[in-house]
């Protein structure tokens, strides 16, 4: 029955990629005011495929950091941070209102959550900027900051909230508004903007030093919507085999998405875990 399932996966999977390689192709024939973003979301999508085919492999994992590094560096600081998935988001929602101008925002999200389904979270541990700055600035501690199971149901909780919260602003507003509060946008523009850059960079920097990715677990909608996806019965999640309840995997992972024998909805799919020998379906 798994097996079959992981059959009928990874042929969806090989489907996806040829449609994501046909849209690339197309975008690099056309000349729209934003063909360059298009391409290179594309070519992201397109590593994101590649990365969802082979997760299983060893080889893959040692590219990790790699891939992190070239999608900060390109999406992050030499795009300036404007391919920005906060944005997407908040166009999600306005052209789900109708705001038709908001396509391209729509589409992105679209395929993120579909490939999400076909591959897991591999967005948020592979190839999101946003999620790769505060990879590099984390620091191993000894604290045990919002390690326990307890504290990743609260931080789901707040991130539901805010969540319901970003969502009811943006339809209220009927605008994107997020980014003049982006600390992201301001640290990739290496340019504070405003009062409030003041407050949100240095905090986005402190938090993540000491915690693992304080802003994907605690705030980004759409990590919030890649854990709610992951209820489907068919999307793709992380599975411990045989597990001996050993804890050689928990060490690794620092989302603490593991517990009681278990890989919570929380995991990022970033493979670390893979280290530990153990078994993963
Ligand atoms: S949770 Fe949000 S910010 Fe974090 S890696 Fe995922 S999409 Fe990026
Ligand atoms: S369980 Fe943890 S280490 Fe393993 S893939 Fe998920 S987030 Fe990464």
């Amino acid at each position: 029955m798994l097996d079959s399932r992981n059959n009928y996966r990874k042929k969806l999977g090989w489907i996806a990629t040829g449609a994501v390689c046909a849209i690339t192709a197309t975008a690099c024939l056309s000349d729209t005011y934003n063909t360059q973003s298009i391409i290179g979301l594309c070519v992201a999508f397109l590593l994101l495929c590649i990365i969802g085919l082979s997760f299983k492999t060893t080889t893959i994992q040692h590219f990790r950091p790699l891939i992190l590094l070239c999608s900060l560096v390109y999406f992050g600081f030499i795009a300036g941070g404007c391919n920005c998935i906060l944005f997407y988001f908040q166009g999600f929602i306005l052209f789900l209102m109708g705001k038709s101008a908001f396509w391209l925002s729509f589409t992105v999200i679209m395929v993120i959550l579909i490939l999400s389904v076909i591959f897991g979270s591999i967005w948020c541990g592979w190839l999101c900027w946003l999620g790769a700055l505060q990879e590099f600035i984390f620091r191993q501690n000894k604290w045990r900051l919002l390690k326990t199971k307890k504290a990743q149901k609260i931080l789901i909780y707040i991130q539901t909230l805010l969540f319901v919260s970003l969502v009811i602003w943006v339809v209220i507003s009927q605008r994107p508004v997020l980014c003049a509060y982006d600390p992201f946008v301001a640290i990739f523009k290496l340019k504070i903007f405003n009062w409030m850059g003041y407050i949100t960079v240095p905090l986005l920097i402190i938090s993540s030093l000491f915690i693992y990715r304080p802003f994907c677990r605690i705030f980004c909608p759409i990590g919030w919507l890649l854990y709610i996806i992951k209820f489907i019965p068919f999307a793709a999640k992380l599975k411990l085999v045989g597990c001996t309840d050993c804890r050689k995997c928990h060490s690794y992972c620092k989302t603490d998405a593991i517990h009681d024998r278990e890989v919570e909805k929380t995991c990022i799919l970033c493979g670390e875990c893979k280290r530990a020998n153990c078994s993963f379906i």
